[in-house]
């Protein structure tokens, strides 16, 4: 009985290189270079083991981080703001609405709010007429129009020109926002999907410029969500939770949208454009920036993508400093409480704290700590510069 004699450690070595099933009950080899089959983890070298205990849904994976650092809360930011990319409550016209408005802006530190929901004619003018009604919110809110994209065919611009005109003498500040239905789904006269850089909308956009306001335009959706709705995707949980959200087959590519939206900027270069969310391409800065070279007439804004900002602090911190002329602040959908976060991400050096909003981003934010002359621009100086109609007087040098 020799073999009982061996030294323990050979022994183990023995059992390490025993076939795997003699190891523990589903654990598998692979080779080098190979992943572990789905739902296992490498445990050792080459060895895929499932966890013992059955493993928890995304949704009730919640850790808390055990990290013990500097938490700098930033009920609000460092200068008044404008928020370029507002949706708020409140305009229909009552005393009361403006009111609670004025609130909640107050609690969050913005000045002026932009309301970009492509309000028109006899509404816009309802609306203006409210806000001029309120002694305390004249000054804090001001009205983007909108362009009614149906029927794109003979007679429209002309049409869509004066409608434009008419609204910027009633008081609208620029247009937008332009909805990501534009180049998506609407549809010319002829019934042919609109394009976004389809030269018939050219007096359109010709006339903005003449007007000296800002086009505001949001166009396609999330990168994510036009890949592979599989488990690599880092927004499957929204595609999950929205069925809506998914892109729906023969719907044009995002390389496609972009490459029509960026025309739209070229072929007409003494217009503003505000392309919203970062143009969806907040996780690809390098792009982002050649695009911004590339075009001077280009501005951009960080409505809903924190959550890409906050994930590379240096590269972002990099980037807000080179173009701190062409970046503005944006929210989108009023939610006061979330307000907070992004001051948090722009003031602060912060390390690893909580998004809003789970199912957007499984990861944690970083302060990317602007310096006070950049923080001033992303905050107000831009949307004033780019926006003549909103309160110039009054704020910060
Ligand atoms: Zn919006």
């Amino acid at each position: 009985m020799r073999r009982t004699a061996l030294p323990g450690f050979l022994a183990a070595l023995a059992f390490l290189h025993a076939p795997v099933s003699a190891q523990r009950a589903g654990a598998v080899t692979i080779q080098p270079g190979e992943e572990c089959p789905a739902g296992m983890t490498e445990v050792r070298p080459r060895t895929c083991q499932a966890p013992e205990i059955a493993p928890p849904s995304i949704l009730d994976y919640r850790p808390r981080s055990s990290l013990i650092t500097t938490e700098t809360m930033v009920p609000k930011p460092k200068y008044p703001t404008v928020d370029f990319h507002g949706h708020p409550p409140g305009l229909d016209g009552s005393a009361e609405g403006l009111r609670a408005l004025g609130a909640a802006m107050d609690e969050i530190g913005l000045r002026v709010m932009v309301a970009a929901s492509n309000v028109r004619g006899e509404r816009l003018r309802q609306v203006l007429a409210g806000i001029d009604a309120s002694p305390t919110m004249r000054d804090r809110v001001r009205v983007f129009t909108g362009i009614d994209f149906s029927g794109v065919g003979p007679g429209w611009a002309e049409r869509a020109v004066q409608q434009l005109e008419a609204d910027v003498a009633a008081g609208a500040v620029g247009i937008g926002e332009i909805s990501k239905s534009f180049g998506q789904s609407i549809r010319k006269a002829d019934g042919s999907r609109l394009r976004i850089d389809d030269p018939e909308l050219d007096p359109v956009w010709q006339a903005a410029a003449r007007l000296r306001i800002p086009v505001f335009i949001h166009t396609a959706d999330p990168q994510d969500f036009y890949r592979d709705f599989d488990y690599t995707n880092e927004r499957w949980l929204e595609l999950a939770l929205f069925p809506n959200r998914r892109i729906a087959a023969g719907q044009p590519s995002f390389a496609q949208l972009a490459q029509e939206r960026d025309n739209l900027f070229r072929r007409n270069p003494s217009t503003t454009f505000v392309m919203a969310h970062m143009g969806w391409q907040a996780n690809d800065l390098a792009t982002l920036g050649e695009l911004l070279d590339e075009l001077p007439n280009l501005y951009t804004e960080v409505g809903a993508v924190l959550y890409d900002i906050g994930r590379q602090p240096r590269a972002a911190r990099d980037f807000f400093i080179r173009y701190q002329d062409r970046i503005l602040f944006g929210k989108d959908s009023f939610q006061p409480g979330e307000y907070p976060y992004f001051w948090r991400v722009f003031e602060t050096d912060d390390d690893y704290f909580d998004y809003y909003r789970p199912y957007h981003a499984f990861w944690k934010l970083y302060g990317i700590d602007l310096p006070d002359v950049v923080l001033k621009k992303l905050y107000y100086a831009n949307a004033l510069r780019i926006t003549p109609g909103l309160p110039q007087g009054g704020w910060p040098q």
